[in-house]
């Protein structure tokens, strides 16, 4: 939320010209300073362009925004059949051609694809003319716990930052001030080059300029970190935001209301990855602190952002359309919960469209009161339980398991590993020392007597769940990816 209020100019052809530009991207490392400065005022220039207006994009009737969708999809279509090997191949083996896309619906042509797909073949969804080293390639296991790179190019980097307008213009109404604030940004392994938020902003800086004026002066926490081990620091940096997983807010608002530990308010909280639990967004907005959110992942940078009525996420159609479908792959009605499949139709390293992100959600019906036309999703649980299948073939309904941890006022957090086809791991965050043998056998005891013969569990007591690599707390963690 650094720069100026704008709208990104619907329809502009930039990553065809990036895509000549980006031939000449690997040497410019070894050429003058002063033409890297050009390369870097280009990049400057081309983020400013993108962000004019876009915090009113949203709210634009929403014809006008499923035109400049349906826009971007003929021209992405146009290209993956051009440059990306499996759609090439896709398009030929449907007796699809580049015509038979008109509009965002003409996407269920295509194949549904995920991380899967992705795993057997990532180099077919890579484009031909990009430079890989150009880019950035973001790793994350998601919540479908297969490890994965997503590249992705330069121009997208900067579209979606740019397109971030659409959230930071109602946090910087919140903040106060657009530029020169401070912001804590709780990740994991900071200080490595695997969580995605340094890296990308490491990546901007290094391609454009960002004037003193208008520098965020920015702390990173690990999010493996104790809250009560960082909030001296944080404390100390006083932060006029705190960005971080859902999670990492449970942890932070769990040990402030517990301990009465002294926590510097900030003047908002913003969240992403996983789920915030309802008690902690209930204490941050006791505590006068605007909550905001944004819906993510590395294969859809910003899918969605959560506005000031906080219902839902209104999901970025023009370049990221989500269809909501059920087990057949077939969309389902507003109000009813299926699987949310994204297209991405801004990046150009790596295409994928039709992609099952494997999250829950439904679509909200009706207007939000904020007067944004773009529809809104809600995600569905997104880190609950699933149902287990034991080697006998029974299956064990979640709604049995949600049980075993009720009842447990010692128990802060709880994770199921299904380890192997007969064995199970119960993670337990039992903060209490003394609590912990009997909290820990009553629920092993319960845990058997719903798995009896066809399994066995151990318990195992944590400080706190391990998040995924991607930034999600998960409830439970299935055989394929234990
Ligand atoms: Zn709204």
């Amino acid at each position: 939320m650094s720069w100026p209020t704008g709208r990104r100019r619907p329809g502009a052809r930039c990553p065809i010209r990036l895509g000549s530009l980006g031939s000449q991207r690997i040497p410019l490392l070894k050429l003058p300073t002063h033409v890297l400065s050009l390369s870097r005022l280009y990049w400057t220039a081309f983020l400013a362009s993108n962000m004019w207006r876009q915090s009113r994009y949203p709210f634009l009737a929403l014809p006008r925004i499923a035109a400049d969708r349906d826009r971007a999809v003929r021209r992405m279509i146009a290209y993956a059949f051009r440059h990306v090997p499996y759609y090439r191949r896709t398009f030929l083996q449907l007796g699809l051609t580049p015509e038979d896309f008109r509009s965002g619906d003409d996407i269920t042509k295509l194949p549904v694809i995920d991380a899967e797909t992705i795993r057997h073949g990532p180099d077919q969804f890579l484009a031909d003319n990009v430079d890989p080293r150009s880019g950035l390639v973001l790793k994350t296991s998601g919540s479908s716990g297969v490890s994965r790179a997503v590249h992705i190019d330069r121009a997208a980097i900067f579209r979606n930052a740019a397109q971030g307008e659409r959230e930071r213009s109602m946090i910087a109404t919140a903040v106060g001030k657009r530029h020169g604030y401070r912001e804590a940004v709780i990740v994991l392994d900071s200080g490595l080059d695997e969580s995605s938020t340094p890296r990308v902003q490491r990546f901007m800086r290094r391609n454009a300029y960002f004037p003193k004026t208008v520098e965020v002066e920015r702390m990173y926490i690990d999010a493996a970190e104790q809250p009560h081990a960082y909030l001296p620091r944080l404390n100390r940096f006083a932060p006029d935001i705190i960005q971080g997983y859902g999670s990492s807010f449970d942890h932070l608002i769990d040990h402030v209301t517990t301990t009465r530990a002294e926590f510097h308010r900030p003047r908002a909280a913003y969240f992403h990855s996983d789920a915030i639990a309802t008690p902690t967004r209930a204490a941050l907005q006791a505590l006068g602190i605007p909550v905001f959110s944004t819906y993510e992942a590395c294969e859809a940078l910003k899918i969605g952002f959560e506005c000031d009525a906080h219902q839902g996420y209104h999901v970025n159609i023009d370049t990221y359309p989500v269809r909501i479908v059920d087990r057949d792959g077939r969309d389902v009605p507003a109000g009813e919960t299926g699987t949310v499949v994204v297209s991405n139709l801004s990046n150009r390293a790596m295409v994928l469209l039709n992609y099952d992100l494997g999250d829950r959600a439904r679509w909200l019906p009706g207007p939000c009161p904020c007067g944004r036309t773009l529809p809104r999703l809600e995600l569905v649980d997104p880190s609950a339980l699933q149902s287990i299948t034991l080697p006998s073939g029974r299956i064990v309904n979640p709604s049995q398991l949600y049980g075993l941890f009720l009842g447990e006022p010692g128990l802060h957090d709880h994770q199921i590993v299904h380890v192997s086809p007969d064995r199970f791991r119960l993670v337990l965050v039992v903060p209490d020392p003394a609590e912990r043998e009997a909290c820990g056998s009553r629920i092993l005891k319960a845990f058997q007597g719903i798995v009896a013969e066809d399994a066995t569990a151990e318990a195992v007591f944590v400080d706190r769940i391990p998040l995924s690599n991607g930034g999600k707390k998960r409830k439970y963690i299935p055989l394929s990816t234990a």
